[in-house]
């Protein structure tokens, strides 16, 4: 359990070096690595829990899906920013959500070249 200390050698993923990379870690919280050093490139940042940030592509897809489903589930006023997906409508049931993700996609791939 106190297993984790200063200048342990752990994995996470490195932004800079972009893939898994050896850190060291130089800051602990609740006995969990906070801060990690790549040792690599010794970019300092946040223990990661060795998952990749989101792509710039995958932020955008997100976006573009948002405001389809605003688009599409006519949301009063404008509706709230819940994140939380209507399940009925994600079911597959209602043609007219399949329909511009399929489309939105084509453009995403567009844009993205
Ligand atoms: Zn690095």
């Amino acid at each position: 359990m106190d297993g984790l200390r200063l200048g342990d050698v752990i994995d996470d993923y490195c932004v800079k070096c972009r893939r898994m990379t050896n850190h060291a870690v130089v800051s602990i919280l609740e006995k969990a690595a906070a801060k990690v050093r790549c040792r690599t490139c010794y970019h300092d940042h946040d223990y990661r829990h060795e998952t990749a940030p989101p792509t710039k592509k995958e932020l955008k897809q997100a976006e573009l899906y948002k405001q389809v489903l605003a688009g599409v589930s006519s949301a009063p006023e404008g509706g709230e920013e819940t994140g939380i997906l209507p399940e009925e409508t994600a079911a597959g049931e209602a043609n007219g959500v399949e329909e511009p993700v399929a489309e939105l996609k084509k453009r995403a791939k567009k844009t993205s070249k």
